[in-house]
């Protein structure tokens, strides 16, 4: 293991490597953060910060000799990033996993081979393919096959006429076009595997998106427990077959009829796993520090039912007027946790923070986050 008072480094500054920072100082250890920003999330806790771009030969050779073991935050690392900083000190995720869960292409052939399902998709990489595309796929979505995040890089495509102007507005990049599903639910499952090869899951996220950003996230998930046992066995085999070490999301498509298909997975912890920093006995950035540190794996168990609400910077503005929202208000709402990630401006759209509002029951923790809600001005979950 590598003891309290050594080095865990970050890449990135945002909300995911602050919440990071704070579960691996809790546990003694200090945390160096890579960030090109001044004033990140991440940064203002960290109890040091290397200020440049994550491609920086230099800043990348210091972060690994400072640092015994080095995670990252968002999605679109670069991968030789990784593959620099694993010269010198250990990395989680790998260069590869990290590359497989960046490329929608890859990301989705590779759960094909765990023997997983997948939303019907075709690639569309050239200007040939968009002619090659079977008519039961639209209505669809046509996604850049990279660095697409919170609903961006992606747009409808109803009809066959209108896939040569999709493309070009995504810059004519590769492409997957996915079928546009009856969705009943979506869930996603966290799942922690340490360099040993031990594994656990967290309990199933069922979650709901506004404009393509994640709004409500409700714990457990209201789907039966053999469809739950499923998406974590899903989870499970897919870290295994990746030989991840790290955190990983799954994030699943439930249909009418049982149906469970992957959506996409994401390489670090997910903000859909954020109530487990409050319901549960070990939060996924406790995890995330744990595997670093190579410690044993926590308990991922709830310990009360959960719901979780994303604060975006739309809550910062009244009519056009900038106002923090109403946190006094929120903070007098019985079994509520406010998370606010210090970030100084906002902007519509924006993650500035989160509530994670706890029940006696689910009904109790929705009805909870109902008054939440109401306070906030948010359209309530249903
Ligand atoms: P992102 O990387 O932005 O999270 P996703 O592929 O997860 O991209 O898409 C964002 C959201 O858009 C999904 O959570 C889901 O609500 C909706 N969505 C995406 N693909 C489909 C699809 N094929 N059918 C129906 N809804 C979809
Ligand atoms: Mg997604």
């Amino acid at each position: 293991m590598i003891f309290p008072g050594e080095w865990l480094g970050v890449l990135g500054g945002g909300q995911l490597g602050r919440m990071f920072c704070m579960a691996a100082q809790s546990l003694g250890y200090r945390v160096c953060v890579l960030d090109p920003a001044a004033d990140s999330p991440a940064a203002a806790v960290a109890d040091r910060q290397i200020r440049a771009d994550y491609t920086d030969p230099q800043a990348l050779a210091e972060l690994a000799a400072l640092c015994k073991a080095v995670t990252t935050e968002f999605e679109n690392v670069p991968a030789d990033s990784l593959e620099r900083l694993a010269l010198d000190c250990a990395v989680s995720p790998r260069a590869d996993a990290a590359a497989t869960a960046q490329d929608r292409r890859r990301e989705k052939r590779f759960a094909q081979d765990c023997g997983l399902a997948v939303v019907p998709y075709q690639v569309v990489a050239e200007a040939a393919d968009l002619a090659r595309v079977e008519s039961s796929l639209l209505p669809g979505v046509l996604k850049s096959a990279r660095l697409g995040y919170d609903g961006k890089g992606q747009v409808r495509v109803d009809r066959a006429e209108a896939l040569p102007a999709a493309w070009e507005s995504l810059g004519r990049a590769p492409c997957v076009l996915e079928k546009w599903l009856p969705i009943e639910r979506e869930v996603s499952v966290i799942v922690c595997r340490g360099r040993d090869g031990a594994s656990v899951t967290f309990p199933v996220a069922e979650n709901a998106h506004r404009h393509g950003i994640l709004a409500v996230t409700i714990v457990p998930a209201r789907i039966d427990a053999a469809l739950a046992q499923r998406a974590r066995a899903a989870a499970s085999t897919m870290a295994q077959r990746l030989d991840y070490v790290g955190v990983l999301c799954v994030e699943f498509f439930a249909l009418p009829g049982g149906e469970l298909l992957i959506n996409e997975m994401a390489p670090r912890p997910h903000n859909s796993g954020h109530y487990t920093i409050d319901a549960c006995v070990t939060s996924q950035f406790d995890q995330q520090a744990r595997i670093l540190a190579e410690l044993p794996l926590g308990d991922t168990r709830q310990l009360a039912p959960a719901v979780m609400l994303n604060l975006l910077g739309d809550l910062w503005f009244d009519q056009g007027r900038l106002r923090p929202p109403a946190l006094d208000a929120v903070a007098a709402i019985e079994g509520t946790c406010p998370h606010l990630y210090g970030k100084l401006e906002a902007r519509p759209g924006r993650k500035m923070g989160h509530v994670t509002v706890l029940g006696t029951s689910l009904q109790d923790a929705l009805a909870r986050a109902g008054k939440v809600c109401e306070a906030l001005d948010l359209e309530a979950p249903r």
